[in-house]
């Protein structure tokens, strides 16, 4: 019987060895489709046209092999723990006869299931070591392996053997062999039917292999590409589909700022009354770099076009300032300012700031958060519906509805990682179409950057203000505890401050907070009993936390314990030592985050980051990366090679599609080539046709893909 015809919209439940129950588990992980299938691009390949003889094999050599199983099963050491051991002998070619041993620590459930049984002919990929009990043996921990059905290397198409062999990610049950007989299947049946999804104009230009093509070489690779190509995913094929995921990206975002800039803004006027106004407010000399940017800005809040621009900059490297001169522009226009922050002790300390910064000029300013009284609220909201109240600092308060402006010209969110990107729009939904500046400290390496903040204009400030003396961070062992406190003695001494942290999982929980409270109490009672300790967590009321962030600020209380609360944004410059508690347990963003409250004046500071027992390598990478530098971007591209894309900015934010080939570790310089060339089509398209057609391709790609995350 011949095979039914499928096509690309064809749902995988008709491809042969698909059933229902496979159906639904392909559907779960989101391929419902063969084109879902198709694009279900391999993470990794094995290369078996050259398969390793055991008895070449050198330790230390990661390979693949192909044995014959001899025996299998399970073994209790001494200590009681369980290894699951298979000893094995060559069957990559005949007449082989070197024997090895892979092993399974705590692994029951190879027992249990039987998987592997004498005779049986399997792959294994892994690192080969000495055994040390195999009489000059190798052995392979814990290898990746692949049975092969008995018929299998028989039959003369064989997917297993003599090629390239795809490896993917397996689907809950559904492992890498299924699916590549899945794919293999699907690409015959459908594989001269696959309408190419980029424009003609774009794939001549950039001689980008077509679609088909790609998709088959993808999964499996011609045997005349050299292998190291298709392992770094560089052959045509595989670079031909990282473009098209990531020209997909670009052209969305061209497109949103397309539509952005043909909405009418306000267009503000630099007055001399703008410029006196800002002279009065400056507390320092701006540096060369803070004036930049701040010249972008204003570019921006000038023409009449809505403003959409990132601020970013190291922690400590001044963007507030800049921020409130953009706002100064704005309150001299007549407009309302907005600015949103993440945290109460955050709003609270801005507030106080442009409270101080506005004395001298004839405007109004209020703070909007949770913690303050109905009455208050009210009125607060009551003046500024009537355009009384000139700017307004707040937290997620200010989204609420109830909260109107009578001229919202201008909205600031600070720490804008901290936010979701619904947000950002609910309160720029606030004004007709206010302009908008967010701020972010959190270094965002680049290829993130692109992705997620691609619809913005970017602004850097790449330089911190004068007179900083550099921050020595210092790893330190239970047993150095002592010193560490006469350190921060001796820093109290000479009239200077001190923070230490704690980790706290949940700031709402009261067991979460035992620790930070004890910590504080053993302090304040035994430890320091000569100076003026304070508490900050998140379940103080707010007046509480501002009463305790003034008397800091102040200088009335010399030692600040806390809990990550004063992560983002507090500005003590006094403070020039922080004793980090089991800093092990913090994120590599979170700690740059933390010491960069620190290293804020002219003193040197000091960053002591605690860690009792060993804790794993990722966790002492993270410590020595902290050691090592104070570069905020550095420090995130470290942080995103030891956590991955998905896990950088937690789940709240995300917001970054899930590319199926794209990888943003690996790719930046293709992401780059494709978001400049979408930039270009959606200017520039080779004919009107072509620009209808990829847009009706875009229309449906892009939800089906990325789902509901990017849509805002
Ligand atoms: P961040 O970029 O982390 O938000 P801030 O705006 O809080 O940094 O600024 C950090 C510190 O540097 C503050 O104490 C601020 O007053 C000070 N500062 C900012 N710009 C300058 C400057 N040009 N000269 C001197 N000090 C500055
Ligand atoms: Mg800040």
């Amino acid at each position: 019987m011949r095979a039914a015809k499928l096509t690309l919209t064809s749902e995988l439940m008709y491809l042969k060895g698909v059933g229902p129950a496979r159906a639904e588990r392909l559907a779960a992980r989101g391929l419902r489709t063969i084109e879902d299938l198709l694009y279900y691009a391999p993470f990794r390949y094995e290369d078996r046209t050259r398969l390793t003889a055991v008895r070449e094999l050198l330790a230390g050599q990661t390979a693949t092999i192909l044995v014959r199983v001899l025996t299998a099963g399970l073994t209790r050491t001494r200590k009681g723990l369980y290894i699951y051991d298979l000893a094995a002998v060559d069957a990559s070619r005949p007449g082989q006869q070197g024997m090895i041993r892979c092993k399974w620590f705590n692994a029951v459930y190879l027992d249990r299931s039987k998987i592997f049984r004498p005779g049986q002919r399997v792959f294994f990929y892994g690192k080969a070591e000495r055994d040390p009990f195999g009489a000059g043996n190798l052995q392979m921990i814990q290898p990746q392996f692949e049975i092969l059905p008995d018929d299998e290397a028989s039959q003369p198409d064989s997917l297993e053997v003599g090629r390239v062999v795809p490896i993917y990610e397996a689907v809950g049950k559904i492992g890498t062999r299924v699916l590549r007989r899945l794919v293999w299947t699907a690409l015959r049946l459908a594989g001269d039917d696959i309408p190419d999804p980029l424009p003609a104009s774009v794939r001549t230009k950039n001689r980008l292999v077509d679609c088909a093509a790609a998709l088959r070489l993808t999964h499996f690779p011609d045997p005349h590409q050299p292998i190291e190509d298709v392992a770094r995913f560089r052959a045509p094929a595989q670079v031909r589909l990282i473009f098209e995921e990531f020209f997909h990206l670009g052209a969305r975002l061209a497109l949103k700022r397309r539509q952005a800039k043909t909405k009418p803004g306000i267009a503000f006027a630099v007055t001399e009354e703008v410029r006196e106004a800002v002279k009065k407010i400056l507390p320092f000399h701006p540096t060369a770099a803070q004036k930049r940017v701040l010249k972008e800005i204003v570019d921006d809040m000038r023409s009449p076009r809505p403003m959409n621009r990132l601020l970013q900059g190291d922690v400590g490297s001044g963007k507030t300032i800049v921020a409130f001169q953009a706002a100064i522009l704005a309150l001299v226009n007549r407009a309302q300012v907005a600015l949103m922050a993440p945290t109460e002790i955050l709003a609270t300390q801005h507030y106080l700031f442009v409270k101080q910064l506005l004395a001298p000029l004839p405007f109004t300013a209020d703070l909007l958060i949770s913690g303050r009284k109905p009455s208050e609220k009210r009125d607060l909201k009551r003046r500024l519906a009537s355009g009384e109240l000139h700017l307004v600092v707040g937290t997620h308060a200010l989204i609420e509805s109830g909260v109107e402006f009578a001229k919202l010209g201008l909205v600031i969110v600070d720490e804008q990682h901290r936010f979701g990107v619904m947000e950002r729009f609910q309160l720029i939904r606030k004004g007709p179409s206010p302009d908008v500046l967010v701020m972010t400290a959190t270094p965002i390496p680049r290829t993130l950057a692109l992705t997620l903040y691609g619809d913005l204009d970017f602004s850097v400030i790449d330089q911190l203000p004068p007179n900083r003396s550099p921050i020595e961070t210092r790893r330190l062992s239970e047993a150095d505890r002592p010193a560490a406190f006469e350190m921060i003695r001796a820093k109290i001494r000479q009239g200077e401050q001190a923070y230490v942290v704690y980790p706290v999982i949940e700031e709402s929980r009261q067991s979460d907070l035992r620790p930070a409270v004890k910590m504080y109490e053993h302090l304040a009672a035994n430890v320091f009993p000569e100076f003026r300790v304070g508490l900050l967590h998140g379940r103080l009321a707010s007046a509480e936390k501002e009463d305790v962030m003034l008397r800091f600020k102040r200088g009335e209380l010399q030692i600040l314990v806390s809990t990550t609360v004063v992560e983002v944004g507090v500005d003590v410059p006094n403070a020039t030592v922080m004793l980090i508690e089991h800093a092990d347990r913090f994120g590599l963003a979170q700690l740059h985050q933390l010491r960069g409250r620190i290293g804020r004046g002219r003193k040197k500071s000091l960053c002591l980051l605690s860690a009792g027992e060993a804790p794993n390598e990722i966790a002492e990478e993270r410590l020595r990366t902290m050691a090592e530098t104070t570069d905020g971007f550095r420090i995130a591209e470290i942080d995103l090679k030891l956590r991955g894309p998905g896990e950088f900015f937690g789940t709240r934010q995300s917001g970054i599609p899930a590319f199926r080939i794209g990888n943003l570790l690996r790719d930046q310089e293709i992401l780059e080539w494709a978001k400049r060339e979408a930039a270009e089509f959606i200017e520039h398209p080779g004919s009107p046709e072509e620009m209808d057609a990829y847009l009706g391709v875009l229309r449906n790609e892009w939800p089906r893909r990325y789902g509901l995350a990017h849509v805002a």
